[in-house]
């Protein structure tokens, strides 16, 4: 047999026929490397090893004995094959029964040696294991007698095939490189690498668990933050333009304005203001909820350098959401006489006059410095699109903006190659600071934490199934008013990402069943860009009237004449999320509501969902998802681009703590890593995994 290699094929291992092939590359898992890098869910507790004479019902123990008999028979009730053994030591015999594994009577034959590991019951067979764990006591133990590992898996690879393989990918354990050195690991008291690999499986004791799990947990969260302090490192050293604060200029501008600022969007700006008068490039990200103002808040970073001769740049996340800003741009930038343009695969537009134009028109005006302001899509960055003089870049919902891209901008620049524009993220998912410490250490944020004064509470509900029906009747009426609607449907399995299934299920039910009088759209994530586009364009000029979604809707777009929020399953969300669907409405003249549909049974469950009642703050409710350690976590961390933990969580804070502790020593002392090539190497698939959008 060859020796087995981290790229070995899955296909290729000891025993993994076709079928099991299959199954392992259902979980993701295709080389030997994934598996041992499938960590256990949990581990059943089977160290504690006994003599037959001691067990009593109800205990979970081990035990090592010798087979005296073992049959099969037929349970003549249900169709059920059982099979049952006694199994005897120095102190006595038990009896084993096994349900539907007859072959287990081929298995093993009377002398044969076994260990059993399992709970212990007692009924009208006597004193028993039911279905136990078992193996040969000659072999090593891995399903019994210890911590035993249990994996996460589909039903039909079982947790005895799992065990199978990550015993047998034990040496690629022993065969990992550590990429830190002895020293370092010392200095935070670190598990090995190798050693950890082993433990995470197969663990000593609690104990050592423990330690594995740290150290594991350690190696995703050490790479986040090396990556975003060389990030930071690096901007400083980075030349910007320094935009002076024209305060005459902008107190002007807002005094014009319909409205007085809020206290929380005059922080804000003067952050990003302040930033911007500086050498080196800004890096930062502006979070507020849905409608705290962000807009206008970006608008006196772009006049501020406009005024100087710096053009702006705003990358939106979709054709239509560059198609609203270019809009509100445009009003706002009216008597400033500020040029703006829109650049989107299919559109091209400038506001002075407003007009469409040919891309050669609108390349012309962004290459002479005409185009003050451009909004669009990632268009800009791939189109052969190149700026006289870029001062500021801005993108919307997305929370990362990778050096690369920012490398793209700023050769985009004709007259400053030389120079980095600054850099402003905006965001309305609250990320609590506690977790943007640990995770956007490179960003600096302000955060707009204060709607502005009398804005309509979205009345919020939680349905429960027996008021579906009233909900829909409902709904129809606000339709017939003239209203449109959103219907929120979540992922139906964990493993089924997209959930496309659920939403298209539940499209087919309204649309023939509950609503058939109504023009009904789909919105999915599998949709491809230029689909979803159209559904969203219908929607907006309310040719759909109900729209149901995944939650790709998210991101803010403006539909001002949607009045209704339903989502399906609404506990398998986060509540930061929900409130985020809630912000969907709302953004009218019309009275907006929110039902929370909810058929879980489980207390918790619809108590949880009654913070989204009490409180109209996303930051609010991101800590309390924090708090609970729920499903929200996970969407906080697809923000960040980062690549998805296999077993760390945003709230590890002592192990995040130490990661940055660490990060730090190392690069004071050197910070391009040339001393330690296997961090390098780390950080390089680190930085490979990173994905920008
Ligand atoms: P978001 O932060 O979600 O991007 P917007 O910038 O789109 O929010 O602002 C939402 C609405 O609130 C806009 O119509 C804007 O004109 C208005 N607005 C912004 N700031 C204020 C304020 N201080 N007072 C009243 N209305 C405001
Ligand atoms: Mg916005």
């Amino acid at each position: 047999m060859e020796l087995i290699q981290f790229d070995t094929p899955v296909e290729k291992l000891y025993s993994v026929g076709q079928t099991v092939a299959k199954r392992l590359k259902n979980l993701g898992l295709k080389h030997a490397k994934d598996i041992l890098y499938h960590f256990p869910s949990r581990y059943e507790d089977f160290s504690n090893i006994t003599t037959i004479d001691k067990l009593t019902s109800g205990i979970r123990v081990t035990i090592k004995g010798k087979i005296d008999a073992i049959q099969n028979r037929r349970s003549f009730r249900r169709r059920l094959y059982i099979t049952e053994a006694i199994v005897s030591d120095q102190t006595g015999s038990v009896k084993i029964i096994w349900f539907n594994q007859p072959y287990l009577a081929k298995t093993f034959v009377p002398g044969d040696k076994i260990v059993v590991s399992g709970k212990l019951e007692m009924d009208k067979y006597g004193l028993h294991f039911t279905s136990p764990s078992y193996e040969k006591l000659s072999g090593p133990q891995i399903h019994t007698g210890r911590l035993v590992p249990v994996y996460p898996t589909t039903s039909r690879l079982t947790q005895r095939q799992l065990r199978f393989l990550t015993q047998l990918s034990k040496p690629l354990a022993r065969r990992t490189v550590d990429y830190l050195p002895y020293q370092l690991k010392k200095e935070v008291d670190l598990l090995e690498l190798p050693l950890a690999l082993q433990e995470i499986h197969f663990p000593r004791n609690e104990a050592w668990l423990k330690k594995a799990v740290e150290r594991l947990k350690f190696d995703e969260l050490f790479p986040i933050q090396i990556y975003t302090l060389q990030n930071r490192r690096l901007l400083e050293h980075t030349p910007a333009p320094a935009i002076p604060f024209n305060q005459e200029k902008t107190k002007r501008f807002v005094e014009a304005l319909p409205y007085k600022l809020t206290n929380a969007q005059r922080r804000s700006a003067w952050e990003i203001l302040k930033d911007m008068e500086q050498r080196r490039p800004m890096n930062r990200l502006l979070e507020g909820d849905v409608g705290s103002g962000k807009t206008v808040v970006v608008s006196l970073a772009i006049l501020n350098a406009a005024d100087r001769g710096w053009q702006s740049v705003m990358l939106a996340p979709t054709e239509i959401l560059a198609q609203q800003h270019f809009e509100t741009f445009t009003k706002l930038f009216q008597k400033q006489k500020i040029t703006v343009c829109l650049l989107t695969r299919t559109q091209k537009w400038i506001s002075r006059p407003k007009k469409a134009v040919s891309k050669t028109t609108l390349n012309h005006k962004i290459a002479n410095g005409n185009a003050q302001l451009v909004i669009g899509t990632q268009a800009i960055l791939q189109e052969h699109v190149v700026f006289k003089n870029l001062g500021l870049a801005i993108v919307d919902e997305q929370h990362r903006f990778g050096v690369d891209q920012r490398k793209q901008l700023t050769n985009k620049s004709r007259a400053h190659s030389e120079l980095s524009p600054h850099f402003l993220s905006l965001t309305a998912t609250p990320i609590p600071r506690t977790l943007a410490l640990g995770f956007y250490g490179d960003l600096d944020i302000s955060i707009i934490d204060e709607l502005p004064k009398g804005r309509q509470k979205i009345a919020t509900k939680i349905v429960l199934p027996h008021e579906r029906k009233a909900t829909y009747d409902f709904i129809s009426e606000e339709i017939q008013s003239g209203r449109q609607v959103f219907v929120i449907c979540p992922l139906i399995d964990p493993s089924d990402k997209l959930g496309v299934k659920s939403v298209r299920e539940e499209y087919e039910r309204l649309s023939t069943k509950i609503f058939p009088e109504f023009k009904i759209g789909l919105l999915h994530g599998r949709l491809r860009p230029e689909s979803r586009e159209k559904v969203m364009r219908e929607f907006l000029a309310n040719h759909i009237q109900l729209l149901v979604s995944t939650s790709v809707v998210e991101v803010g777009i403006d539909i001002p004449n949607a009045t209704v929020m339903l989502i399906e399953a609404a506990e398998r969300f986060g509540l930061a999320q929900l409130h985020q669907f809630r912000g969907r409405v709302g953004r009218g003249l019309y009275q907006s509501y929110c039902f929370l549909l909810t058929e879980t049974e489980s207390e918790a469950g619809r108590n949880r969902l009654q913070a989204v009642l009490t409180s109209q703050n996303g930051f609010e409710l991101a800590e309390k998802d924090l708090e609970m350690r729920g499903p929200g976590e996970l969407y906080g961390l697809k923000q960040s681009g980062f690549p998805e933990f296999r077993i760390a969580k945003l709230t590890d804070f002592p192990i995040i703590k130490k990661a940055q502790t660490l990060a730090k020593n190392i690069l004071e002392q050197d910070f391009e890593l040339s001393k330690y090539p296997h961090i390098r190497q780390k950080m390089k698939e680190f930085k490979d995994s990173i994905h920008w959008e």
